[in-house]
């Protein structure tokens, strides 16, 4: 890689998302930007910006719901011995015999980490009627199958009476 910037673009799609190990992205158009400079003979600065939108279920009807990225991280990149050391927060230390980095792993990451831990439809709304329709008649029908069964405590009761 010569000294200076280059940039690089990316369309990132659900595929890109979930070819190593399966998300919750059911779809996406994510418009990625990379831009290196190489600093150093082994010193190296990315930084990318992902722009876009995701396609995951809601947490509360399961329903497809839409996840705007417009996100951006920045890491230093240098080579140095012989292991891979990514416990740093902003600098990645690869060994000095990698002649090239996957970026793929760190753009994944980078949208990934948009998504909320709770991720609903804004408005409770927009949420499937049916499938919430749904859920709550299940709710009902367990309460009614708790309330027809007799306190075991009622029917001591009986038997004294009697
Ligand atoms: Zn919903």
């Amino acid at each position: 890689m010569p000294f200076g910037t280059q940039e690089f673009t990316y369309h990132l799609d659900a595929d890109f998302f979930n070819q190593i190990e399966k998300t919750e992205v059911r779809r996406a158009d994510v418009n990625a930007t990379l831009v290196v400079t190489r600093k150093e003979e082994d010193y190296f600065q990315l930084k990318m910006a992902c722009h876009g939108t995701l396609v995951i279920p809601c947490d509360r009807c399961l329903d497809d719901m839409e996840h705007e990225v417009d996100t951006d991280y920045q890491v230093s990149v240098r080579q140095e011995g012989t292991v891979l050391d990514d416990s740093l927060d902003e600098l990645l230390l690869v060994p000095t015999t990698w002649r090239e980095l996957d970026v793929a792993p760190l753009l994944r990451d980078t949208v990934l980490l948009t998504i909320p831990l709770m991720h609903t439809h804004e408005d409770p709304g927009m949420c499937n009627a049916e499938m919430m329709g749904f859920l709550c008649h299940e709710e009902e029908s367990d309460n009614k199958d708790a309330a027809s069964d007799t306190d075991p405590r009622w029917d001591v009761l009986r038997q004294l009476k009697e």
